[in-house]
């Protein structure tokens, strides 16, 4: 299959295709040869950059570099989205809390009605002592004091039962309020989670968007590159961090060593120059 001849030209690189008319056939040699580069398989902001004005070796490299940062911050920041979407710490704990205190606030409401509970059947009884007491059918005075002892006696514990349920009441108090305060921090607590996973994810699909683009540029730029040159670039990069640095007032960025005119004056031209003292690629924009 042949592909469209203004796409792809067997041999050459992206920009010499849209170049044409100003390929260097002497240039070509020391690039390594393609079989076919289909910039159809692009983006456009990839092909439009492609098409762009051609650059010196040191700027390609330069570009390169820039590139290849853009896409190592950009995986790191990938990761550490991945690392953050899900389930919240905070979110968790005060669910976690929530739950306890509700199961808290329903064992007291159980404890509540069961004191209302023996204290309803305490006074039925009383009633009926009393009745029994007050009614002048007991003659016997032994039994009359006997059952004044059991009405003594179950008047206190319903006094006794009276005050725990009176102290269950306000500890309900305490436990449903609590229950509304944790309630509405959680709500509070899911709201900025939730708003947050948002952006994060609005973050994730923009890194997703423009990574394949950056990998693409990358891709372009290395394959525009002599196979030395990248291998230069690629080792700097491994020993220095980054392996093209600018010059700025005569001053190498990479060392802050003020550069030798004569290394200025080739840097100033096309050809690549590493910094006599630290070794990196000069670029001079
Ligand atoms: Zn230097």
């Amino acid at each position: 299959m042949t592909p469209p001849k203004e796409i792809v030209y067997q041999g050459f690189l992206p920009y010499r295709v849209f170049k044409g008319s100003e390929v260097d056939k002497k240039s070509h040699l020391k690039y390594r040869p393609l079989e076919f580069i289909s910039l159809a398989s692009y983006p456009p902001t990839v092909i439009k950059w492609a098409e762009a004005e051609k650059m010196s070796v040191v700027k390609e490299l330069y570009q390169l570099q820039e590139t290849d940062l853009e896409i190592e911050s950009s995986e790191q920041a990938l990761a550490q989205i991945a690392s953050q979407l899900g389930e919240s710490q905070a979110v968790v704990r005060t669910r976690t809390e929530l739950k306890l205190k509700q199961q808290h606030l329903e064992e007291l409401g159980q404890q509540q009605h069961s004191a209302e509970w023996e204290i309803e059947d305490l006074v039925n009884k009383l009633t009926t002592a009393e009745e029994k007491l007050y009614s002048g059918r007991i003659k016997d005075p032994k039994e009359l004091t006997n059952l004044q002892h059991e009405v003594n006696g179950l008047r206190a514990r319903r006094n006794q039962l009276e005050d725990k349920a009176l102290e269950v009441m306000d500890q309900v108090e305490l436990s449903t309020a609590g229950v509304a305060t944790l309630s509405n921090e959680l709500k509070t607590v899911e709201a900025e989670w939730h708003s947050q996973q948002q952006q994060l994810s609005t973050n994730m699909e923009q890194l997703k968007t423009t990574l394949p683009d950056l990998r693409h540029k990358q891709q372009l730029l290395s394959v525009k590159i002599d196979p030395q040159t990248i291998e230069l670039y690629q080792e700097l990069k491994k020993r220095k961090g980054r392996a093209v640095v600018k010059v700025e007032q005569g001053i190498c960025c990479g060392c802050r060593i003020s550069l030798p005119t004569t290394e200025l004056q080739r840097a100033r031209g096309d050809s690549l120059v590493q910094c006599s003292s630290c070794g990196r690629i000069l670029f001079l924009p």
